[in-house]
């Protein structure tokens, strides 16, 4: 038996092709893993559990489902566009959701888990508006607009999230490398494991002096992988297809 890490799906409506390697990705992987890790992003956004109709991933919460049933745990960590699943998408998937950041042990590693995008503390913007909207405040009051206006509120916000990704370098929107050290040695790990960049590597460096690993996972329309441990070993696949 083995564990899988992925991350960034990015399933939309739009991407259809994208969500079928997804459901195969289950399919194929159901039999063989003890748990499944996502660690943020499965959706491009999500505005809410009563969304899920509307945007189209009735097929994909199914599958989720039949991956559970088949008898793999699957956990859910949000991403910065996902960050509004809840409890009853938790309920109707069996996935549990995991907070971020979270240590998880398996044959005796400890590995630290986390979306990735806390760590980008030199993009001072995101940072700003990630504290706004992981307040209970906002998305209380979020959630209580009607579903129509929450679409378009998200639709807004991706469009601007989009317009200043240009206007912002690559080093900017990467992972700061002492956020990364501070996390790690808060949490006394060697290997750290997270998404969101977009840019997938296995990166290593030293703590004190020390071995120690980030491991980062692919977006699915681009560059999708996973990230198996096996045997006490972490090895990081391409997959095939294309997405869209
Ligand atoms: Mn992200």
């Amino acid at each position: 038996m083995s564990i899988a890490f992925i991350s960034d799906i990015h399933l939309s409506a739009q991407r259809p092709a994208t969500t079928q390697l997804f459901e195969e990705f289950l399919a194929e992987n159901e039999r063989l893993l003890e748990r499944l890790y996502i660690l943020g992003d499965l959706f491009d956004y999500w505005v809410g559990d009563d969304s899920v109709g509307l945007l189209g991933h009735d097929a994909v919460e199914a599958a989720l489902r039949n991956t559970v049933t088949a008898g793999t745990q699957v956990f859910f960590m949000h991403g910065n566009r996902d960050f509004l699943v809840g409890e009853e998408f938790a309920r109707r998937t069996g996935c549990q959701l995991l907070s971020d950041p979270a240590v998880v042990s398996y044959e005796h590693r400890n590995l630290l888990l986390t979306h990735g995008d806390a760590l980008c503390t030199d993009d001072i913007e995101h940072q700003n508006s990630r504290r706004q909207m992981l307040s209970a405040k906002w998305k209380t009051a979020f959630l209580q607009q009607p579903l129509a206006e929450r679409i378009h509120t998200a639709a807004a916000m991706r469009a601007q999230s989009k317009a200043a990704k240009r206007t912002k370098s690559r080093s900017v929107m990467d992972v700061n490398p002492h956020a990364v050290e501070n996390l790690m040695r808060q949490h006394g790990v060697d290997t750290m494991i997270h998404g969101h960049t977009h840019q997938p590597a296995v990166h290593a460096f030293e703590i004190a002096q020390k071995p120690a690993w980030r491991y980062v996972l692919g977006d699915w329309p681009k560059r999708r992988n996973a990230l198996y441990l096996q045997q006490g070993e972490l090895v990081l696949k391409n997959l095939a297809g294309a997405g869209d």
